[in-house]
């Protein structure tokens, strides 16, 4: 393929999550979706799209995309996706291998795949190998309520709305306790705890989380990339640990699959597809379960439920429990039932509406 233009289009939707009073996930509280997102034309005229991991650093990520990758981009024919993205993270390596530069370009990565899927006429799943599956099972991911009445009230009703996985975002025994009375014993049940417990307060909280049955215990501690004290919490209290949605690259989850039972690459952060597909090869090897980080509405969540639909062992689709004022595109796949149907469209299958775009561009 021929790289004509790379635009890149800053937006910020507003959501719902029903958390008025919660501290939320992010530095400062969260209430806008922001994405940092990308047009690629060939010169055959065939559109890409792909999206950086943008919240709460929207205007980094779309600059790093202007500024280090678009030079290496635009006026290039690529026809290796795989080695082209190892020659960008090359050149572009001194501006750091994690972080913003990754987001930059998993955004192209992403963008790419579309276009090379698109070119052949058949859906991303199908180019990566084949579709395995048609439908996905999904997970609602809950907004960190912060107080056990809301977190009941949106753990009850995540479940009536046939969800098999719910997950929270609570760090407190007290609001995960919550979650439980609220499904109930025959629903699997995870909070993330978003790297806030010190060592000590995993010590004392890793029992309950033991006794509540949780299916996983997401990034209980900073640093998240300390893979030998998450191993040694998985291992001491018999509950397994999640973690990877802030790694980048492959040579990061080389590191991490061996050491905790669910790992967590995100399709916005970790380089795109590129660099996902090997860490599905290295999960794969080592008999491992991924669990795809993917609380977002454009082409990661997309590219996300292709990758998921190409694999022989599929872990659970990551569904933000929120409501965003608008979809980019209004045929996104949404969980029904708990279960995300994945689209047989050419490329991720994503096309957003060109008004909504407009309505939402900062
Ligand atoms: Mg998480």
């Amino acid at each position: 393929m021929h790289i004509k233009s790379v635009d890149v289009i800053p937006l910020r939707i507003p959501f719902e999550d029903g958390s008025d009073r919660s501290p939320g996930l992010m530095p400062t509280k969260w209430t806008e979706l922001d994405m940092a997102l990308v047009r690629v034309e060939t010169s055959d005229g065939i559109v890409g799209w792909g999206d950086g991991f943008a919240y709460a650093c929207r205007r980094s990520t779309v600059t790093a995309i202007e500024d280090l990758v678009i030079p290496q981009v635009v006026g290039k024919d690529i026809d290796d996706l795989i080695t082209f993205n190892r020659e960008l993270q090359q050149r572009l390596h001194l501006h750091g291998r994690y972080g913003i530069t990754m987001f930059a370009i998993s955004a192209i990565d992403i963008a790419l795949w579309d276009i090379a899927a698109k070119e052949k006429g058949v859906s991303l799943a199908e180019l990566l190998g084949g579709r395995q599956r048609e439908t996905l099972p999904a997970y609602a991911s809950l907004m960190r309520y912060g107080d056990p009445n809301l977190v009941h009230k949106y753990a009850a009703k995540a479940v009536s709305e046939g969800y098999k996985t719910v997950k929270l975002h609570e760090i407190t025994v007290e609001n995960i306790e919550a979650g439980r009375d609220a499904v109930g014993d025959d629903i699997q049940l995870t909070t993330d705890v978003n790297c806030n417990w010190s060592l000590q307060q995993a010590h004392e909280i890793m029992p309950h989380m033991k006794r509540l049955g949780m299916f996983w215990v997401e990034e209980p501690t900073f640093p998240p990339d300390d893979e030998k004290t998450l191993s040694e919490l998985q291992e001491k209290y018999g509950v397994a640990i999640a973690s990877g949605e802030n790694a980048c690259t492959h040579v990061e989850f080389a590191r991490t699959i061996p050491k905790i039972e669910f790992c967590q690459p995100s399709v916005t952060k970790v380089g795109g597809v590129s660099e996902f597909m090997a860490i599905c090869f290295q999960a794969a090897q080592a008999g491992k379960t991924l669990m795809p980080h993917a609380p977002y509405f454009g082409p990661g969540f997309w590219a996300t439920a292709q990758i998921m639909a190409a694999q022989p062992a599929c872990g659970l689709f990551e569904h933000l429990y929120i409501e965003p004022e608008a979809y980019l595109d209004a045929s996104i796949p949404l969980p029904k039932n708990g279960i995300v149907t994945v689209p047989d469209k050419p490329g991720i299958g994503f096309e957003p509406a060109t008004e909504v775009l407009k309505k939402y561009r900062v």
